[in-house]
């Protein structure tokens, strides 16, 4: 049993996992938050260090056995360091909304403030959202956007800093198309007295790659997930330039919220936060704006509504309201085209967040594969074919043409990390 492979033990799942790798190849992923990891970040996942215990930090921990993970874990950590620009960094999070979490328990006591944006308006539900341990446990004040540019209100999160003197501030967000403008943020953090917490999840890569400002110097704690742009496996980091910020965020991750770190997925953050700092990673990350940009151009001249008019970073958010159809049923035909998108509400939305107006594309996966500026045209193209053919009631014929050009288009752009 123990040296048998997974296609002996267990043909089911091994078939599924096959099935999902051969859909991953075949079809145009536009989900904003995804990625396709390179095949090193792949093996570094699928290791033995996933049966190592290592309750603690490097050189202080609960368990012996530590001479190879301690090794492992201070390379990581020196890497985040390096690539952001930082004194501390925690790779331990589980995932982006466990890391945010810990910022909580770091600055905040139950009941305590926070100012985040609305996940309406594109923020995340960890930002302080009803439905979120973090809007239900925290006193939570939601900023948005202006209803006439899409863009975040400076002066309505300054004034609602003002009036609710919230004790932790939050920016960024997962439906954002433009800049984050950190130094505003902070300096109406420093007026109210606030710790500014930057969530860079989306754009961790575009920072890393210097297609986005660095919120460094600016925000007073940096968290991110590590497998959108990042293009790193599942996992997140926080990270800080203050001392007594690190402390605080170190104890908040472990042992305050969690147990053992995920040793495998620290291995495979270490091996992202490698590639990301090589030249190709800039290039990667410049051709993933560019690629939203001549998405986005191409979308807006067919007619379509684009949340802010555009886009600065790897994403596009657009109303299908005038396209005379709902968020979801849009996806859903693209996604059997071969289109992968999601549903997703716009600002100001009148419609239920399970059946909203919009969808949120982006293009870190077709970039990772390569694809440029003339595929993402092509892509803007279909999108308009089936979206206009769906509204219209009539999209079978559509569906089924744009699928044989998308498999066309996919078997000429291999995606990373597949077979
Ligand atoms: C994706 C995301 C998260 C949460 O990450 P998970 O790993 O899904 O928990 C947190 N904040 C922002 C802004 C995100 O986009």
């Amino acid at each position: 049993m123990a040296g048998n492979s997974l296609n002996s033990v267990d043909p089911e799942i091994a078939g599924l996992i096959t099935a999902e790798e051969r859909r991953q190849a075949d079809t145009v992923k536009l989900i904003a938050s995804e990625n396709y990891v390179s095949r090193a970040v792949l093996e570094a996942t699928g290791t033995v260090l996933t049966n190592k215990y290592s309750e603690g930090y490097a050189g202080k921990r609960y368990y012996e056995g530590q001479q190879v993970i301690d090794q492992i874990e201070t390379i990581a950590v020196e890497r985040a360091k390096s690539l952001f620009g930082v004194n501390h960094a925690n790779v331990q999070p589980y995932s982006g909304s466990p890391a945010n979490l810990a910022i909580y328990l770091a600055f905040l006591n139950p009941g305590d403030t926070v100012l985040g944006m609305g996940l309406p308006f594109g923020g995340h539900l960890t930002h302080g959202w009803s439905v979120s341990a973090t809007g239900k446990w925290f006193n939570s004040v939601r900023y948005g956007v202006r209803k006439e540019t899409g863009r975040i209100d400076m002066d309505e999160v300054r004034a609602l800093a003002l009036e609710h003197r919230p004790k932790l501030i939050f920016c960024g967000g997962t439906a954002i198309p433009r800049t984050i403008d950190f130094p505003a943020f902070a300096e109406i953090a420093r007026e109210v007295g606030a710790v500014l917490a930057a969530d860079i999840a989306h754009i961790a890569g575009l920072v890393a790659g210097g297609a986005h400002p660095s919120p460094v110097g600016h925000a007073d704690v940096i968290s991110t997930t590590t497998h959108k742009t990042l293009r790193g496996p599942r996992g997140a980091m926080l990270m800080a330039t203050s001392d007594e910020h690190a402390t605080a965020l170190n104890k908040a991750v472990f042992p305050g919220l969690q147990g053992g770190p995920h040793n495998h997925t620290t291995a495979a953050i270490a091996v992202a936060l490698h590639e990301a700092a090589q030249p190709d990673f800039k290039a990667y990350a410049a051709q993933v704006v560019k690629n939203a940009q001549a998405l986005a151009d191409e979308l807006a001249g067919r007619g379509f509504d684009l949340v802010s008019g555009g886009t600065d970073n790897h994403l596009i958010l657009m109303d299908l309201t005038p396209k005379g159809i709902g968020g979801k049923p849009a996806a859903k035909a693209l996604d059997r085209a071969g289109l992968e998108t999601n549903y997703n509400t716009v600002p100001f939305d009148p419609r239920k967040p399970f059946d909203p107006s919009g969808i949120r594309i982006g293009t870190p996966s077709v970039t990772s594969r390569g694809m440029g500026e003339a595929e993402m045209r092509q892509i803007g193209a279909w999108i308009d074919e089936v979206v206009t053919a769906v509204a219209k009631g009539d999209a079978e014929d559509v569906i089924g043409r744009v699928h044989r050009e998308v498999s066309d288009l996919t078997a000429q752009f291999p995606a990373p990390g597949l077979s």
